[in-house]
């Protein structure tokens, strides 16, 4: 049912819509809110050179946003939201080619944040002529802004009368602006949580023709929804006709076209004999982590649980509903599944049957087994409402998980929770905050605002400070996505050091370092913690999705050289670039791309008042066990460590025994940081120096200034 009254133009910009070249539009598209201006900007060779596309891009518009001398905060009208794909995004016949990157000053972090997220809104958005968009300013009502680029048409319009939660929203804008072909629209969209909550998150749709449904994905971390609704921006609807696998024009299409079928019909003989994406999506992760004691459990206590098996991969297989779930066309590792005909149990829409699109392992690990809660329906219900209500489902369950806990020790009690019995496995108390969170009422309202903001507020409440900083699981204000860390010291950097706080798309070394030994030495460490998380950078600046990397993998990977690299996929990259851009480049030169952008975001955090090594700190739950009982579960484990380091452990107790370890560990990470730094180009204060700069080009004025100021 539609509910949106007579739609009034507020501005709107009319532009000739450019043929892409080998991927670019060669424009961006810059929308202030506030005043109603709308114009284009140009794309200079210089931007494209150093900053490539997507993520990059965002963050060179953001940065010259605001005065460099001028302090900006997340709720500030000059925060911009940042979208873009970039060169090789919208390709049709590579896998996973379809994705965005939102970036934005976190209401979490105070830094920048970026956000990789499928749906059809960053193709379309290029396809009708912006390789990026970015809002700035704040709206004194709710708007809508339509991109229409089949008629060459920007809008910002005001819309009485539409509903608020995403899965209404999304669908009755497709149907206002899609005509009779749903398939041309995409929409973003955030959600009432948050205009409640700073977990807010982005909802990117795309119609899915054999479901006749609007489907979405989440830019999930940071509160880029929270930004976006402060603007009162209600949704961005963009609409394009006519995508086929020559829209970016490339430099050399045979090309491309030999190169995606490669990769596309391994991946359709391989996932089936190695990890079943398209049939059980990222949910295989749930056995395997748990196999290896790294499965999140009960605010990263613990890393498994008997109940697992539960919310593993058999039981969604059995949920899922069976098609071809791919967030982009052509991408035939194809994981983004759905529950069809959900009933829900509880919140606004009780009693009402729906879609639900997920869950993926993070949300499966987030809240579920970190909150004790083993149940899939439960999940499925939590995955519908985070979504809807445009929350970050990671945020909320490791945010839900340390209230939990800090109730099970004690520390906070009914009259704190409102009543909220927040007991480890409580399902209905878990939904009810939940609820609260997305409501901005009772105890949510404040969890809602992330683990550092409630570190301070438990604090003037009297909860001791100490303990809630060893078993917050936030870093940089970002709360911690869903992997043990505790015995791997590789991934409490790769966590630890994450530009934007510790969330696994910047570094995941778990299996490298515990399972396979591959990083035995500091040195060897930082390499990984190097390679790894510029790799993953580059992604995000080609409009790219990771999974079709390593995921699935060629036959005789294991008999490579390096294994964990899976570099022959690496070289298809490189292959994939020249081909769309017609610039020939080598996998070294995809990580010197990324490396620009990498050191430009440090730079940028700098700017903003962190980026040094104090910000780089993790709680001391990512390095070990806090308590006796974390101990006593693994002690043969513990008591094994403390002999090889010397220690006669014969006459000591728990306590002193935690403390040793303690000690030992908090060393290993500092070490670790120095080892990191120096190999990245980056004084021991985690600072990068004028030098590395000047190398990768990026020697601006005032990128220097910020630096120079550190130094
Ligand atoms: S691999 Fe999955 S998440 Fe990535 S683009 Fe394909 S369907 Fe989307």
């Amino acid at each position: 049912m539609n509910t949106a009254g007579k739609m009034t133009k507020l501005a709107e910009f009319t532009y000739e819509v450019p043929t892409i070249e080998k991927g670019y539009a060669n424009q961006t598209l810059y929308v202030n809110v506030g005043t109603g201006e709308i114009k284009s900007k140009p794309v200079t060779r210089e931007m494209k050179d150093l900053f490539v596309g997507g993520r990059g891009f965002d963050l060179w518009l953001l940065w010259h946003a605001f005065p460099l001398d001028e302090k900006i905060d997340w709720d500030s009208p000059e925060n911009e939201i940042c979208i873009s794909s970039g060169p090789l995004g919208g390709t049709t016949n590579f896998p996973g080619s379809g994705k965005s990157i939102v970036a934005c000053i976190s209401p979490l972090t105070h830094m920048p944040i970026d956000s990789n997220v499928g749906g059809y809104f960053g193709p379309y958005l290029k396809f009708a002529g912006w390789d990026a968009l970015e809002i700035q300013g704040k709206a004194p009502q709710d708007v809508v802004i339509f991109i229409d680029g089949d008629q060459g048409l920007v809008q910002i319009l005001d819309i009485p009368g539409l509903p608020d939660d995403s899965h209404l929203l999304a669908r009755e804008l497709t149907d206002l602006f899609a005509g009779d072909n749903p398939k041309a629209v995409s929409v973003v969209s955030a959600g009432s949580g948050a205009d409640h909550s700073y977990f807010g998150c982005l909802n990117f749709s795309w119609y899915d023709p054999q479901r006749k449904a609007v489907r979405y994905k989440q830019a999930g971390r940071g509160g880029t929804g929270t930004v976006f609704r402060d603007k009162k921006v209600k949704a961005l609807v963009v609409k394009y006709t006519g995508v086929n696998p020559t829209s970016n024009n490339p430099a050399d299409p045979e090309l491309l076209k030999k190169i995606g079928m490669k990769h596309t019909r391994e991946i359709l003989e391989l996932d089936p004999k190695q990890n079943r994406m398209a049939v059980v999506g990222t949910t295989h992760l749930v056995p395997i982590m748990n196999d290896y004691d790294l499965l999140p459990t009960n605010n990263y206590r613990y890393g498994s649980h008997p109940h697992a098996q539960n919310i593993g991969e058999t039981t969604y297989e059995e949920m899922f509903d069976r098609g071809f779930d791919g967030c982009w066309r052509g991408c035939t590792v194809a994981c983004s599944h759905l529950i069809k005909n959900f009933t829900l149990q509880t919140g606004p829409y009780r009693g009402q049957t729906v879609y639900v699109d997920g869950p993926e392992y993070e949300t499966i690990a987030g809240c579920g087994s970190n909150c004790g809660i083993f149940d899939p329906e439960h999940i499925a219900e939590m995955n519908f409402y985070c979504d809807t209500y445009g929350l970050d489902t990671i945020s909320v369950g490791t945010a839900t998980a340390f209230v939990m806990e800090l109730y099970e020790m004690g520390l906070i009690d009914d009259d704190l929770t409102g009543g909220l019995e927040l007991t480890f496995g409580n399902r209905e108390a878990a939904l009810e905050l939940l609820h609260q969170m997305a409501q901005g009422r009772g105890f949510g309202r404040h969890v809602g605002r992330g683990i550092r903001y409630l570190k301070q507020y438990l604090a003037e409440k009297g909860v001791d400070p100490r303990i809630m900083q060893d078993i917050g699981m936030e870093a940089k204000g970002l709360e911690y996505s869903e992997y043990m860390t505790k015995e791997s010291l590789a991934q409490q950097g790769g966590y630890g050091l994450a530009l934007k706080g510790p969330q696994h798309d910047e570094a995941w070394l778990i299996f490298l370092d515990m399972v396979h030994g591959y990083l035995p030495t500091f040195e060897k460490k930082a390499e990984a913690l190097h390679w790894f998380p510029m790799w993953r950078t580059w992604f995000g600046l080609n409009g790219l999705c990771k999974l079709p990397w390593n995921d699935i993998v060629p036959e005789d990977n294991e008999q490579t050289e390096e294994p964990a690299k899976v570099m022959e996929h690496v070289r298809n990259y490189a292959v994939f670039f020249t081909a769309v851009t017609g610039r020939e480049v080598e996998p070294d030169d995809l990580i010197e791309m990324s490396e620009r952008v990498y050191n430009f975001q440090r730079v940028f955090n700098l700017r903003m008042g962190y980026g040094t090594r104090e910000h780089d700190a993790v709680p001391y739950r990512s390095m070990g066990p806090v308590t006796p009982d974390e101990y006593q579960s693994r002690q043969e484990r513990y008591d094994g460590q403390l002999r090889e380091l010397g220690v006669d452990i014969t006459d000591m107790g728990t306590e002193e025994k935690l403390a040793l370890l303690r000690r030992h560990r908090e060393e290993q990470y500092e070490k670790l940081m120095d080892a990191v730094y120096k190999r990245r180009g980056w004084t021991r204060n985690g600072v990068p120096t004028v030098e590395h700069l000047r190398h990768l080009g990026i020697d601006f004025e005032d990128v220097v200034s910020v630096v120079k100021a550190h130094q």
